[in-house]
């Protein structure tokens, strides 16, 4: 049976009783990790994860709540002496900036126990193997800052993405943060499973399209203090809207797949 584990369900406030966005799939004898926030090698700790199973990790964008636990996890490899190699999917502008960063924290690759290689998601990137198909949609969640990337004359390129996964036939889409809900309009039709960030989103127009394309189930998550108040009246208006599959993320939420 393939199974999700939340292992971190905050927005990109830190938050005490969460850690920053990252989710676990476990398929067949591996596990695959989708965003790397702060806090996701102690929630692997925490939540009794098996770390050895973790053979590719795959991270949205460059935001720290969505990537900076990604060094944690392989010093944390490292000092478990896990001899497994791991491969780190990061949008394609961040790769040479990450090489940088873990040989600036001291983790060279030719030194560490665990192998993990930096590969670039691209715009037509798809991700397939035994166990699990994913696919990259560019989305516009970093368009924002496109006056002051180009006046300032920066590399940056914006690239955030939000993934399709074909997990044994099981349809599951993972918004990560998006600059709205156009960017996932034509992407949720009649899917099984759809993990939508709360944080810049409007909840009650995300039920109406939800309800509209027909997704099975949905689970905010990447949710701010804001709407962490509001979890029992907006489960309330999904039902009273006929949708009875909303659900909030916890860290520690396990959804088991078929
Ligand atoms: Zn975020
Ligand atoms: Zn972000």
């Amino acid at each position: 049976m393939n199974r999700i584990v939340v292992l971190g369900s905050s927005s990109g406030m830190p938050d005490p009783e969460r850690a920053c966005s990252s989710i676990l799939i476990e398929a067949g004898d591996k596990s695959y990790l989708i965003d790397a926030g702060e806090g996701c090698a102690s929630s692997i700790l925490r939540h009794k994860i098996d770390p050895f199973k973790i053979k590719q990790v795959f991270i949205t964008h460059t935001h720290a709540d969505h990537c900076i636990g990604i060094f944690m996890l392989v010093q944390m490899m490292h000092l478990l002496e896990n001899k497994e190699s791991i491969e780190i999917y990061l949008p394609e502008e961040a790769v040479f900036w990450f090489e940088n960063m873990f040989d600036a924290l001291y983790l060279f690759k030719e030194k560490l126990s665990c192998k993990f290689e930096l590969k670039p998601i691209t715009h037509d990137f798809l991700f397939k193997d035994e166990n699990l198909s994913l696919r990259a949609h560019l989305n516009r969640h970093l368009m924002s800052n496109k006056e002051f990337i180009s006046e300032e004359n920066l590399p940056n390129k914006m690239e955030s993405y939000s993934f399709g996964l074909d997990l044994g036939g099981e349809r599951i889409f993972y918004s990560s943060d998006i600059a709205d809900l156009q960017d996932i309009e034509n992407l949720i039709e009649e899917a099984d499973l759809l993990f939508c960030e709360s944080t810049h989103i409007n909840v009650e127009e995300l039920l109406e399209l939800v309800k509209r394309k027909k997704v099975k189930k949905t689970i905010l998550t990447h949710i701010p203090e804001e709407l962490e108040v509001r979890e029992d009246e907006l489960i309330k208006t999904a039902k009273e809207m006929e949708y009875e599959n909303l659900k909030f993320a916890f860290d520690g939420l396990r959804i088991n797949l078929s």
